[in-house]
């Protein structure tokens, strides 16, 4: 290599950020990661079921890419994110979510921001149109983490976040979903996660090395009166630090609660020295049960890993080096 030709390369190797605890690896710039629920999705889909699918997830992380490229905070591109899909009604968050045994809706949301910790959760709303937003404002104008139905909304009010008719949730097919549900309820017969899943969530990496991550759901079909489940627990659904991983889940939430799967993701990074795909790998496919789903992360070297153990997840990841996908199965 001729001398000039030389410098340039080392120029260029200066700039190109890297781990200082592992000097040889190149981070990307941003990384994204986002979800659209886990569990039982059919491959007998209808193509243009597959196709509607495809673009929505697609839409939402080329919202999200387009934000990190800019400059934008991993805090605020994961609420964009989440906001974009909560409106999309193929997913069980926001307008779409799923029906409760009482035949309305009950949301639950979390965000959380890697850079200090600070996080803020609302859960059992029946009127705050974007759930997402309404946890990031329990994070930065309380001294709240998690906030709770009627108070929740009182503080929404307060807030200015926008509320609607707990009709402006429902959707035919949730509705379906729920009157099969409620059959098969009064059939005995076993629930099933074909009908819950739609739960969206992202996480991100963003310039500057924060992390960020974001999950907003509906809940579980048929659930009972009252139900939260995982997404609006800290450290169970939904995680970010910046010292080791941004998380957010989905499936059957009890589960995530009972094993603290993000929080444990981290710790075993932080405290046990694995990496993201061992500890990730470890809690999805050798302490939750097949089937409870799955969940998407990204962590402090923008690395990305989706891993689920139900037969689908709704996901997709890019990063500033060209990444860009989305998939539904294996
Ligand atoms: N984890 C969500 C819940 O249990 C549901 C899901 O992700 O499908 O509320």
């Amino acid at each position: 290599m001729r001398l000039p030709a030389l410098l340039l390369s080392l120029l260029i190797a200066s700039c190109v950020p890297t781990d200082p605890r592992s000097p040889e690896i190149k981070i990307p710039d941003w990384s994204i990661a986002i979800h659209g629920g886990a569990g039982v999705i059919s491959k007998d889909m209808p193509d243009s079921v597959v196709a509607g699918y495809t673009a929505s997830l697609e839409a939402a992380l080329r919202h999200g890419a387009a934000l990190l490229d800019s400059g934008a905070t991993a805090l605020d591109a994961v609420e964009q994110v989440v906001r974009l899909l909560e409106e999309d009604p193929r997913f069980n968050a926001g307008r779409g979510a799923v029906f409760t045994a009482d035949g309305t809706h009950e949301l639950d949301a979390a965000i959380m921001d890697g850079r200090d910790l600070s996080a803020g959760a609302v859960a059992g709303l029946t009127t705050v149109r974007n759930p997402i937003s309404l946890a990031r404002r329990v994070m930065t104008d309380t001294p709240h983490v998690l906030l709770m139905g009627t108070g929740a909304e009182r503080f929404a009010d307060e807030a200015g976040v926008e509320r609607v008719p707990n009709a402006w949730f429902d959707t035919a097919q949730r509705r379906a979903q729920w009157e099969r549900a409620q059959a098969r309820a009064t059939a005995g017969v076993p629930r099933e996660r074909e009908s819950t899943y739609g739960t969206v969530g992202a996480v991100a990496r963003d310039r500057d090395g924060n992390l960020a991550a974001a999950t907003s759901t509906g809940g579980m079909t048929n659930k009972k009166f009252g139900r939260v489940g995982d997404v609006p627990v800290i450290g169970a659904g939904t995680y970010a630090n910046n010292a080791t991983v941004a998380i957010s889940c989905t499936g059957t939430g009890e589960q995530f609660i009972r094993h603290g799967v993000a929080m444990q993701i981290s710790a075993l990074m932080e405290f046990g020295g694995r990496t993201l795909r061992q500890a990730a790998d470890l809690l999805v496919f050798e302490r939750l049960e097949p089937g409870d789903g799955g969940l998407i992360a990204v962590d402090h070297n923008g690395n990305i890993h989706m891993p689920f153990n139900s037969p689908g997840m709704f996901r997709g990841a890019a990063d500033a080096d060209g990444r860009f996908e989305t998939a539904i199965w294996e």
